[in-house]
């Protein structure tokens, strides 16, 4: 892997901060020619990505056209299109102590940004946060994961080719160079990765009171009522387990099933599997690969609880470290208190735990951390409002699983330990603007009512114009 030597790094800073202070991203037609470079570079190297996604996750070229090249050109398209209304100054209603006044709110560029991504989905969690930083008209400093060399190397060459070299740059590199880039002063920070990475940024950035969106992770829920079609849920579970072997922020971590349809839902998640990938899933070209060999052994740890196997296998096989195979994986009757309900699984194993009903599923979910996504099967209405008004995730999906995420309406973001701040779509350029109060007045008139001395007759007036007469 190339690495971005470190002397080069204040020079890039020094670079790209001359370029906010001269007001370089400002203008629209400079972010509109970025999201017009952030395009080309993708449909031009789609192919040059899928290699280098297949180099560092073996992911199809399908899925890397669906979930990281093409989920970044709808996003582009997407902001692009309403970039100049989302600029538009919005007016606000002037109170009558104000008037003659007009109020209005106006989106401005924060500075410089920097973007730490993560591996999993390597292109898409480092541009997709370049296109809202742009369209916001920042300059930005891109780092991606260390962990996906080749998607990084691509992104390296490619970014500097397509887009505006003294407004974007990518620093390739580790922990070390993430470290002296949290040195630095940004004017904020976007963190995709783990929780405890996560703490490091946020303590690094209040060292210069830099504003911080981090998108974490956690154990996102799945819970299955009773009355669902199951090989719908089983179909759309599986699919949403088994992307990129598991390796997906908001992947189903673990089912929550009612008793009453734990053996059907097995069984019909086992046939999902078959359908999807084939009795022997390590030929199949649509299952991805885990990124190393430290995440393989963790996974192998998590199918032991206390020196035996955890819960009941129902599908799984033979596992190749040395090809990073890692075939999906089924348990059922697995204890709470196994490592695999306790840490983040992010990996192609799908702990299947029965409850009673989904009163205990609930309960379950409301005594750990809230999870970036909670998902829900089933057609009662009452149960779903209950679950919406009782639990708190970043995100929900009813009836499906990760596709809540594709919606560009939709904030994507963490809760609490899942996570702070969220974007795509607007909710991106507004993560990346300050959103600037402004009043304006003329100065024909001016009426003496709030200047000293206040005598009781102007304290009248005042509290009536005030609204508290
Ligand atoms: P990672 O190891 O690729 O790290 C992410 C970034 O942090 C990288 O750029 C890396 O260089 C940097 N980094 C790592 N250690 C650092 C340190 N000590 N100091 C400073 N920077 C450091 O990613 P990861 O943490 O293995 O990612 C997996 C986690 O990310 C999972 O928990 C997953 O759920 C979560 N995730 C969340 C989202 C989301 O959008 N919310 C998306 C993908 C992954």
């Amino acid at each position: 892997m190339t690495s971005t030597p470190m002397s080069n790094i204040p020079e890039i800073l020094a670079r790209l901060r001359r370029s906010v202070a001269e007001g370089r991203a400002r203008p629209i037609e400079w972010r509109r020619r970025q999201l017009d470079g952030l395009e080309a570079l993708l449909v031009e190297h789609q192919d040059d990505f899928a290699r280098a996604l297949a180099e560092d996750l073996g992911k199809s070229p399908a899925e890397s056209w669906l979930t990281e090249i093409g989920f970044l050109l709808t996003e582009i398209r997407y902001v692009r299109k309403r970039l100049a209304r989302w600029l538009t100054p919005e007016r606000v209603r002037t109170p009558l102590a104000t008037l003659p006044g007009r109020s209005w709110v106006q989106r401005e560029p924060l500075g410089l940004v920097l973007i730490l991504g993560a591996w999993n989905y390597p292109v898409q969690l480092t541009l997709g946060p370049l296109v809202a930083a742009v369209a916001a008209g920042n300059c930005a400093v891109l780092k991606p994961s260390e962990l996906a060399p080749a998607s990084a190397a691509e992104m390296a060459q490619r970014v500097g080719e397509y887009l505006d070299r003294d407004g974007v740059a990518l620093i390739e590199g580790g922990v070390d160079r993430a470290t002296e880039l949290l040195a630095e002063p940004f004017d904020a920070i976007f963190y995709t990765g783990g929780t405890a990475v996560g703490r490091i940024v946020m303590q690094a950035a209040a060292r210069h009171l830099t504003p911080v969106t981090l998108e974490l992770g956690g154990k996102c829920p799945c819970l299955v009522d009773r009355n669902v079609n199951l090989p719908v849920a089983a179909r759309r579970i599986v699919w949403g387990k088994f992307l990129n072997a598991g390796q997906t922020c908001v992947a189903p971590d673990y089912v929550l099933v009612d008793r009453r349809r734990h053996d059907e839902l097995l069984a019909a998640m086992v046939d999902a599997v078959g359908r999807f990938y084939g009795r022997e899933p390590r030929a199949s070209a649509d299952f991805g690969r885990i990124v190393n060999r430290r995440h393989f052994q963790r996974l192998e740890r998590l199918l032991e609880h206390d020196g035996s196997p955890t819960g009941r296998v129902i599908l799984g096989g033979d596992r190749d470290a040395d090809s990073r195979y890692f075939p999906p994986t089924i348990l059922a009757d697995v204890s709470p208190d196994a490592p695999v309900m306790q840490e983040e699984v992010f990996g192609p194993i799908l702990p299947v735990l029965a409850v009673e009903d989904m009163d205990e599923a609930i309960r379950f979910v409301n005594s750990r951390p809230k999870p970036l996504a909670l998902y829900l099967f089933s057609n009662d209405a009452r149960l779903r409002d209950r679950v919406l008004g009782e639990t708190s995730s970043g995100g929900v999906g009813i009836n499906d699983v990760a596709m809540h995420t594709t919606v560009p309406g939709l904030p994507f973001g963490g809760v609490g330990p899942s996570g702070m701040g969220a974007y795509h779509g607007r909710h991106g350029f507004e993560t990346f603007s300050h959103r600037k109060a402004i009043l304006q007045r003329g100065t024909r008139g001016d009426f003496n009512l709030r200047y000293p001395p206040y005598t009781p007759a102007k304290m009248r007036w005042l509290r009536r114009l005030l609204g508290r007469a």
